[in-house]
Order: C-alpha cells, then sequence, then structure tokens
C-alpha cells in the first residue's frame, strides 16, 4: 500500500496534466491529456476519469481527494464558466461530476493560482508576499499577499496581461488595446520581432527566412543567443515593458519577491537581466532594493499539478 496521496490536475488550453502527488510533494505518477482532442467537455470528463481510475487503482484507500486549476474558473460557485480557450460553453460542474466518479473531496481554483500554492506549500523559502507571473501564450499573476492567495469577489484577481501599458496600442484577444500581454507573452515577442524586421531595413539574419508562423519564444533565444541582433532587441524590449509593469505591481502589493515562470522564462539571463534593469529603474524609492526577481524553481508542467494538489 502507498502512502495517502492527492491527485493534482492542471487543465489548459491544449494540455491537461494529471499527478498523482504524496503527501510530502513528490509526484508519483503523471500523465498528459491533449485537452483539443476530446470535442466537448462531456468526452473530456469520461477520458479524465478514466486517467484518474488508472492511476489509483494501486491503492484506492489511501485517496484523499483531488485539487485542479482550470482557466475561468467562478470562485464563487467553483464552476469553469465560459472558458474561451477550452472550447466549452455555458457553466460547467466539474467538481459534481468528479466527487460523483470518486467519493472525495474536489477543490478547484484558477490556473493562474497554481504556482503560487506549490511555492507556499513546497518551497522552504516560506514567503508571506510575493507573485508568481506567467509568461506564457498569455500573461497571468498569482497573488500571496499577507501569507494568503488573492483571489478578488469572482476569483479573477490578478489579470496582470490586460493591465493597459499602451494607449491605442496593439489589438488584444479581449477587445481591447494596449494590454501587457499583447507585448511580453510568447505571441506579444513575436509580434515584436515581426515589427523589428519591418523597422530595420538593413537587418539581413536568418529572421527573414523563417515563416513568422512557425516561430515560437525558444526559437527567439537561441537566435538571440547565436547573436541575432533582431532577436537579442526584442528580449531586452520584452524585459523593459515587463519590468516597468511589475514595479508598478510593487506599489500595490509591496512583496517581498517576485518569480517568473512559463515557456517565456527559458531566456534566462537574456530576459532576465533587462527586466531587473528596468524593474529598479521605474521602483518607487519606498521599496527597499531587496525585492527580487528570479525564475520560479517549479517548472510550469510540474508546478502547476503539484499547487493543485495542494489544494487538497
Ligand atoms: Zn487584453
Amino acid at each position: 500500500m502507498l502512502n495517502k496521496y492527492v491527485i493534482g490536475i492542471d487543465v489548459g488550453g491544449t494540455h491537461t496534466r494529471i499527478g498523482q502527488i504524496s503527501a510530502s510533494g513528490e509526484v508519483l505518477k503523471n500523465q498528459m491529456l491533449k485537452t483539443a482532442d476530446y470535442g466537448n467537455a462531456t468526452t473530456f470528463l469520461e477520458h479524465l476519469i478514466g486517467v484518474i481510475k488508472t492511476m489509483i487503482s494501486d491503492d484506492t484507500e489511501g485517496f484523499l481527494g483531488i485539487g485542479m486549476g482550470a482557466p475561468s474558473v467562478n470562485e464563487q460557485n467553483q464552476t469553469i464558466t465560459y472558458a474561451a480557450n477550452l472550447n466549452w460553453d455555458g457553466s460547467l460542474d466539474i467538481i459534481q461530476v468528479l466527487s460523483e466518479a470518486f467519493s472525495v473531496p474536489v477543490k478547484l481554483t484558477n490556473d493562474a493560482n497554481l504556482l503560487v500554492l506549490a511555492h507556499q506549500h513546497f518551497d522552504d523559502a516560506l514567503l508571506s508576499d510575493f507573485f508568481v507571473v506567467t509568461l506564457g501564450t498569455g500573461v497571468g499573476a498569482g497573488i500571496c499577499c499577507n501569507g494568503s492567495l488573492l483571489k478578488g469577489k469572482e476569483g479573477f484577481a490578478g489579470e496582470l496581461g490586460h493591465v493597459i501599458v499602451k494607449d491605442s496600442g496593439r489589438s488584444c484577444s479581449c477587445g481591447r488595446k494596449g494590454c501587457l500581454e499583447t507585448y511580453v507573452s510568447a505571441t506579444g515577442m513575436i509580434r515584436t520581432v515581426t515589427s523589428l524586421i519591418a523597422e530595420f531595413n538593413s537587418y539581413k539574419g536568418s529572421l527573414l527566412d523563417l515563416p513568422m508562423s512557425h516561430l515560437n519564444a525558444k526559437m527567439i533565444t537561441e537566435l538571440a543567443l547565436s547573436g541575432d541582433e533582431i532577436a537579442k532587441r526584442a528580449l531586452i524590449l520584452t524585459g523593459e515593458i515587463l519590468g516597468k509593469a511589475l514595479a508598478n505591481m510593487v506599489a500595490l502589493f509591496n512583496p517581498q519577491h517576485i518569480y517568473l515562470a512559463g515557456g517565456v522564462t527559458h531566456a534566462d539571463q537574456l530576459l532576465l537581466a533587462p527586466t531587473r534593469q528596468s524593474f529598479y529603474h521605474h521602483l518607487l524609492n519606498v521599496y527597499p532594493d531587496q525585492i527580487t526577481i528570479e525564475k520560479s524553481k517549479f517548472d510550469d508542467h510540474e508546478g502547476a499539478i503539484l499547487g493543485a494538489s495542494a489544494l487538497m
């Protein structure tokens, strides 16, 4: 028999990750489903239940419950509501479906909170005030304030990606213009590369041979490391805008520490150095210089299922 464990689930627009997590935060088993392969929520849930059943089959007695993170979670009524990037209509009571299937407690939170929970429960640092900013396809922030996760009335606190940073700026998927994520997400960085190519007509580098639809954040980092001027410039501009946004966030929440996570952070110092420079330049002088910005020690995938398990 295994020790007590919980199932942690991170439902994402592209992938759903499911993990069996021990009380000490060890990932005992994990598996991935391609969320978009299942046309609707019902079919997806049938497969998800099947995966969990197989995962717990060794020891159903140690199974304590399910913690889950997903986009568009209404924390007030604990449902997934009109999740645009999941293609699920209406309001889905995923808690009822899973608790009926397994007769264990099920808890749900917004996915932006998962890495905050991972840091709160599985990090030695034990900070009371910090943010985790996730830079992926979009931008999200989880905020830990006075030792508690900040949720807001409906649970949508921390929508940092949709803070408007430029008047009449780039069009955003939310229907407005100039949101932070149109600049500092992976897709934002690709838009920056495109506009830099148009701006510098003397540029002769390899980005000219690449269809922009094939470009991703990892390729921009690799090109920057190989000395490509536009890729390097795109990372610097991304860091400058991000650093200023983080300095503004500090004025609201006064954290001790800021963690960055998500695919864009694989650029490491190419992104962190300009972000820190801009952050300290824009930081209000009442805040101590000890506020630090680092890459989260939890990788997006394992960290998210660990955080989800911490809900239990
Ligand atoms: Zn927006």
